[in-house]
């Protein structure tokens, strides 16, 4: 029997994912959560902003693990009739304010250490900050040496913030590009396009649409016009068979359409530009 929703096989892989995930996220949640307090009283009784620096580091992972959990449970929220993808998008929301709350607690941590640079009366306790952080350890090792360079500190914040700034720009970029109904990434439109094109009875494809809910789960939408003699209903049952088995699709939507009823010059049916 055909289904439109051919993908059973598919769903119960996803079921199983999810169990594992949430499991590993648990645990790799306490283990951070323990490290930050400890960067946070270490750094605090230090005095030192790079070792906070790195808690707020360890806060930017603590923070997706638990976006992920929240976004894991609130994406098996069933559909509604007022949410019809159901809470999906809240995974890839989440996600996106939780950079931006990474990038306020980098700058201010930027921030503080530009005025210890411009007013280097702090204090720095060594032994505290040897235990606590790698970078810090050698800021302590400069300043053993030479007292003056109390700057490694400040500089090691500086260090982080852009690494906290590398690490979470690429994270933004797909999320933009989620939330602008982008492409999925590693799909083509020529490619998805071209094996549409190539069944038989298939004489063009137009308003072909491929977004994402999530970053894993795809929807397509597409007009099909076929050939005089075909058989319509067939069509669409191979075309969409296709395309669940080629691509892991949470939802393909189809329209068959006749060669006769299509209009030139219609700049809807326009493929879009490169
Ligand atoms: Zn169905
Ligand atoms: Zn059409």
């Amino acid at each position: 029997m055909h289904h439109c929703h051919n993908y059973t096989k598919a769903d119960e892989n996803r079921k199983q994912e999810r169990r594992q995930a949430k499991r590993r996220l648990y645990v790799a949640s306490v283990i951070s959560f323990i490290f930050m307090i400890a960067e946070i009283i270490g750094g605090h009784i230090a005095g030192s902003l790079a070792v906070m620096t790195d808690a707020a580091h360890v806060l930017v992972d603590l923070m997706s693990f638990l976006i992920s959990i929240f976004s894991l449970w609130l994406s098996s929220k069933p559909p509604s009739k007022r949410l019809t993808y159901g809470w999906q998008r809240a995974e890839i929301l989440g996600a996106f304010l939780s950079v931006i709350f990474i990038w306020l607690v980098t700058a201010v941590l930027t921030y503080l250490s530009i005025l210890r640079l411009l007013h280097p009366d702090y204090k720095i306790e060594g032994t505290v900050m040897l235990i606590t952080s790698g970078c810090a350890v050698i800021a302590n090792i400069i300043k053993q040496f030479s007292p003056e360079l109390k700057i490694a500190d400040p500089i090691c914040t500086f260090v982080f913030s852009i690494f906290v700034l590398a690490t979470t720009l690429p994270i933004l970029r797909d999320l933009l590009h989620v939330l602008m109904e982008g492409m999925p990434r590693g799909l083509s439109y020529d490619e998805v396009k071209g094996r549409i094109l190539i069944m038989d009875k298939v004489e063009s494809v137009h308003s072909l649409h491929v977004w994402s809910l999530t970053m894993s789960q795809m929807v397509l939408s597409a007009h099909i016009v076929t050939v005089a003699n075909a058989d319509k209903q067939n069509t669409l049952n191979e075309i969409t068979e296709l395309l669940f088995d080629t691509y892991s699709f949470h939802t393909v939507t189809l329209q068959i359409e006749s060669k006769a009823d299509q209009k030139p010059d219609c700049i809807f049916c326009q493929d879009p530009r490169d």
